[in-house]
């Protein structure tokens, strides 16, 4: 009944809601923990320190200290935790999931304590976003942009349109005054609407992510902070007015502008990268690349994951998770067959991965997202990200800044969240297994802490998702499994 009245709450008031901040200095202090013998990767960069003792007062990391020989067992209220010959890293941040409730436990054991929604029902992702920060429910910490701006017709139903640039504006101060933590721009999006948004994002200090079908070097121009999908890069470096002048052409059209993300990336000329990729350093632009979505069929590791989700979906455990995402999980697989053997698309991933190496040998910032959504898995999909990742020429020190560090500071949390420095809310993880070695050790998660509690993980208690997420036929028919 709370969680009813308050969802009729949020619904009815369009009220600003607490942000994850204000509501968290709000918290009881918990006892004192302290984890010793580690080794600890900070996320600021540094290699691997070992020994280490980290010690969480409340909410908060007190201190990092190496080679510290205290005895803490005999100090009051202090929990002492050996993690001798393990791995102790900041929580992960998916860079980019469209927020499930049902998904929780599903974040929260694969080591994901923050999530950086970044599409989805306003109302919906408000409330959800107020109950996890109140511990009314359990679940990552959530940031969103509340719904993605678009324009008419809008690429999915909870899309908010804007035909102009005064609407486009009046969206972006709807949502500041609703407390969201950045702006979403998408893929019907104009140059000129675009330019628009970020300008008066910019005067509510908010920062504006964009899934376009704006050229990536205008989009970096304006200011855009990070490019989902690489999407922009094609039509920046494709050297065929045709096809450009198509992309003009057709942004009305849903169906094109979500397929262009692969079906331009062929296009690409390599030439032409250095260029734009020096205007995004000197900008800023971040990358979000979401292999493990958007390449699904294509990279090759798709049969192994096929395997690995076909199983783990048959745990009983997991009954929590709706029969329509079950079919949608394992549906994209089946999407993505025709795909499997397009030499087309072969080479697109090839040229995407090329982009990925050339923007981070040259400074770029990369943000690892599972754009987790109705048909993808939650949780595991971030762990495949950071192989991708990996696979595409970051070194497993950088695939773990890209799932912590850089998508905290993108969104201006990283003074809370993203390393383990004293000062910081103590989110962390300790893992089994080192994962500059291998980065699949980053799936050995053995504990998670966030703002100071340990927090019970697995699957063995029945979970039920107290505010249920509104789908409308339109939406489930975009990820029909039909096909
Ligand atoms: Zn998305």
């Amino acid at each position: 009944m709370l969680v009813f009245l308050l969802l009729c709450f949020l619904l009815l008031s369009g009220c600003s809601t607490p942000t994850n901040q204000e509501v968290s200095q709000d918290r009881v202090p918990a006892a004192r923990i302290v984890l010793t013998g580690g080794t600890l990767i900070d996320g600021t960069g540094r290699g691997p320190i070992e020994n280490v003792t980290v010690v969480i007062s409340g909410d908060r990391i007190e201190e990092v200290l190496t080679g510290d020989t205290r005895s803490y067992e005999s100090e009051p209220n202090t929990q002492v935790i050996e993690v001798d010959g393990k791995f102790l890293l900041p929580g992960f941040i998916d860079g980019h999931v469209h927020y499930l409730g049902w998904a929780a436990p599903l974040y929260l054991t694969h080591g994901i304590t923050s999530v950086l929604d970044l599409g989805n029902w306003t109302p919906w992702i408000l409330a959800q976003r107020f109950a996890v920060a109140n511990d009314l429910v359990p679940g990552p910490r959530i940031f969103t942009s509340a719904g993605q701006i678009d324009s008419p017709p809008g690429t999915f139903p909870h899309s908010i349109n804007a035909s102009t640039e005064e609407e486009a504006r009046e969206i972006v101060r709807e949502h500041v005054q609703r407390g969201v933590d950045y702006i979403k721009a998408y893929t019907m999006i104009r140059p000129e609407l675009l330019k628009a948004i970020i300008e008066e994002a910019r005067a509510a200090d908010l920062v504006v992510r964009g899934h376009i079908t704006v050229s990536a070097r205008e989009a970096a121009l304006f200011g855009i902070a990070s490019l989902e999908h690489m999407s922009g890069i094609a039509i920046a470096t494709i050297d065929d007015p045709e096809t450009l002048q198509e992309v003009e052409d057709r942004r009305t059209e849903p169906e094109y502008v979500m397929a262009t993300v692969r079906e331009l990336a062929p296009l690409m000329n390599p030439e032409l990268f250095d260029d734009l990729i020096e205007v995004m350093v000197k900008q800023g632009t971040a990358l979000s690349p979401t292999l493990v979505s958007w390449w699904m069929g294509v990279h090759p590791h798709t049969q192994e994951y096929e395997e690995q989700d076909r199983s783990f979906l048959q745990d009983p455990r997991l009954s929590f998770i709706p029969e329509v995402s079950r079919q949608s999980i394992v549906g994209r697989y089946a999407r993505s067959i025709r795909d499997r053997s397009d030499p087309k698309f072969q080479l697109g991933y090839a040229k995407s991965q090329k982009f990925i190496r050339a923007f981070l040998e040259a400074g770029g910032t990369v943000i690892a997202s599972s754009d987790t959504t109705l048909g993808a898995m939650p949780g595991m999909d971030l762990h495949r990200e950071l192989e991708l990742l990996v696979d595409s020429g970051l070194s497993p020190l950088q695939a773990l800044q890209a799932a912590t560090r850089n998508p905290a500071q993108l969104i201006g949390q990283g003074h809370d969240l993203g390393t383990i420095e004293s000062g910081k809310l103590a989110d962390l993880i300790v893992i089994g297994g080192d994962p500059l070695q291998d980065i699949r050790n980053t799936q050995k998660i053995e504990m998670v802490i966030k703002g100071g509690k340990v927090l019970e993980v697995g699957y063995d208690s029945p979970f039920l998702d107290m505010i249920p997420r509104p789908l409308t036929a339109d939406y489930l028919s975009r990820f029909s499994v039909d096909d």
